[in-house]
């Protein structure tokens, strides 16, 4: 028996057969001169595996869609733009011309070229290198490469436990959702794009495993979302005490479907407030049959991405009050874009910076970006008039940047005044708790606001000072870090010191084995993405160990090993 540590993209239990996944369109990519008679030819055979690149992405496209709804929008968005570079297919076919290339060939040197470029700026961009990766194969697949396939055929037809080196999207899409029972790969993060397909198939995804050195076609595992282990050649004791565990799972898992029509709370009885983090209108529809208690975070960088004009004051106005169709009068917290050089769609520029998550982001880009937050808050505004809507500002680091957003708010007001436009007088505002300084001085900030949103992928990243993405810091520091809970705990003191709201809005909340600790720091409202609203719901059905105690301990731990082992033991 070996028991292999990774690290936790998705939590759950599962036991089965592994069967390998592999690419091998990188192995024996041919390379050969052609005649320059032959260019055009060639070129055309380029422009032919584009098309049959783009209609299978169309198909996943249809596959997705089917299985999750329309909610991965953004990574065919992704994918599309990446298909329909000109520069990029230009550089490809000038590659052919110049040098006499077969077509394969020159996709590979172009986009290494690209992927090179991209991996030498930083961390940034890993979700970038990852998309232009699975294009590129796509590419190379259509042109006459080996695709992905299982290793062992038996992937096909039954349940396995999928392993691969690393997943991309349109392997995740190939495989059948009844067919996964976990996904295992040795490249992976919490936040890319195959790893937010994976997570969408309800199972356990982990990520950091040494696959070739350990795991086999056909070999018997147990994949342990919530201490992050894949045994791999369990012996009997532990299979029996895992097969115990997948049932008990299963009960509670038909136990929780009856709750899901009531408001969340925990096994003493404490009421929690559960919201949901929706990033397209299209998420909506996931809430059709949950309780809910509103839409704790609106992020509005959708409706600018992926598209060649900012959008109108209309279409603000005209989403927010869709919005309303949908939520009725739960409350909709809509948070002002939260501009980057990361988000950055190809109508907006911002001067070139050396590390842009420390440069012109949020507040910091309001002159540069004036007439879009403009039209925007005038669409709230306007939407007011349908629901309760509030305001919510990004990167905030302290009064002052308040104050910047807040001038556009009067201004906004002050022309909707002219236009005769209805709106609410009053709107309540709260701010993004996303940045030490706000953490640390969330008085201040709290006392003239009326509510705060923890926003701790952001926290994290500026507290241990290591990128969002970056895989070597997954495998370093825990996502839920003391020194984050610290902050955090201090910002809710403050909070309830001064009777106002607080919720935390981070990827975090999506872990239902870190609400001991989450519970004990006293926060009750959280908001969490859709697909995991019924399981946290369930989660806190049968949560208890929550309390001072608990934090005592956990402020005790000093590395990621030992903050896993309390996590592990809090839940058994
Ligand atoms: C956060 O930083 O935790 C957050 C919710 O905002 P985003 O993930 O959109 O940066
Ligand atoms: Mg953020």
């Amino acid at each position: 028996m070996k028991v292999l540590k990774g690290i936790t993209a998705a939590s759950g239990l599962a036991k089965g057969i592994t069967c390998l996944y592999t690419e091998k369109v990188e192995e024996n990519i041919p390379h050969y001169l052609i005649e320059s008679e032959r260019v055009a030819a060639e070129i055309e055979r380029l422009k032919e595996a584009y098309r049959k690149a783009h209609n299978h992405m169309d198909e996943l496209h249809g596959i997705s869609r089917k299985m999750f709804g329309p909610v991965d929008e953004e990574i065919f968005k992704a994918h599309r733009m990446i298909l329909e570079d000109e520069t990029l297919f230009a550089g490809i076919g000038g590659l052919i011309r110049s040098r006499l290339i077969n077509a394969e060939h020159a996709v590979y040197d172009t986009f290494s070229d690209y992927i090179e470029k991209l991996k030498s700026e930083g961390a940034h961009f890993t979700e970038l290198v990852h998309d232009l990766l699975d294009i590129r194969n796509r590419i190379l697949t259509s042109l006459g490469s080996i695709p992905g396939h299982f290793e062992c055929p038996v992937g096909e037809r039954q349940p396995v436990i999928v392993v691969a080196k690393r997943l991309t999207p349109s392997m995740v899409l190939t495989i059948p959702r009844e067919h996964a029972l976990a996904f295992v790969t040795e490249e992976g993060g919490f936040t890319t794009h195959a790893t937010i397909l994976a997570r969408n198939y309800g199972v356990p995804v982990i990520f950091n495993i040494d696959i070739e050195r350990h795991i086999g076609c056909g070999d018997k595992v147990i994949v342990d979302g919530a201490s992050g282990k894949v045994i791999v050649g369990p012996d009997k004791s532990t299979e029996d005490y895992y097969a115990s565990k997948i049932a008990t799972t299963s009960l509670r898992k038909s136990y929780c479907v009856i709750k899901r029509a009531d408001a969340a709370k925990t096994k003493r009885g404490r009421r929690i407030k559960l919201s949901a983090n929706i990033s397209t209108p299209a998420e909506l529809k996931l809430l059709k049959d949950i309780q809910y208690d509103g839409i704790g975070l609106l992020r509005s960088e959708f409706l600018f991405a992926g598209r060649d004009q900012p959008p109108s004051e209309e279409e603000w106005f005209k989403t927010y009050k869709d919005v309303f169709g949908e939520v009725g009068s739960k409350p909709v917290v809509v948070r002002l874009i939260d501009i980057g050089q990361d988000k950055l769609p190809s109508y907006l520029s911002l001067p070139h910076q050396e590390n842009p998550d420390l440069g012109l982001r949020g507040a910091r880009a309001i002159e540069i970006f004036k007439d879009l937050y403009l039209a925007q808050i005038k669409g709230i505004l306007r939407a007011s008039v349908y629901g309760d809507i509030r305001i919510l500002y990004p990167m905030i680091s302290d009064l002052s940047d308040v104050v910047l957003f807040r001038d556009i708010v009067k201004e906004a007001r002050a022309a909707l005044r002219r236009e005769k436009e209805p709106f609410r007088s009053r709107i309540r505002e709260g701010v993004m708790i996303e940045t030490p300084a706000a953490a640390i001085m969330a008085e201040g900030l709290l006392r003239d606001v009326d509510f705060a949103n923890i926003g701790s992928n952001d926290l994290i990243q500026y507290t241990i000072a290591a990128a969002r993405g970056n895989q070597l810091i997954e495998k370093r520091y825990h996502i839920l870090h003391p020194s984050l809970v610290k902050l955090m705990e201090s910002v809710v003191k403050t909070a309830r010191k001064l009777k106002k709201e607080v919720c935390l809005c981070g990827e975090i909340a999506g872990f239902g084995e870190f609400y001991p600790v989450l519970l004990s720091i006293g926060l009750t409202s959280f908001s969490v993405a859709p697909s995991k609203l019924g399981d946290i719901k369930c989660d806190l059905l049968f949560e208890e160990k929550y309390d001072k105690s608990v934090l005592k301990r956990f402020y005790e731990l000093r590395s990621k090993d030992e903050i896993d082992r309390f996590i592990l033991k809090s839940r058994t």
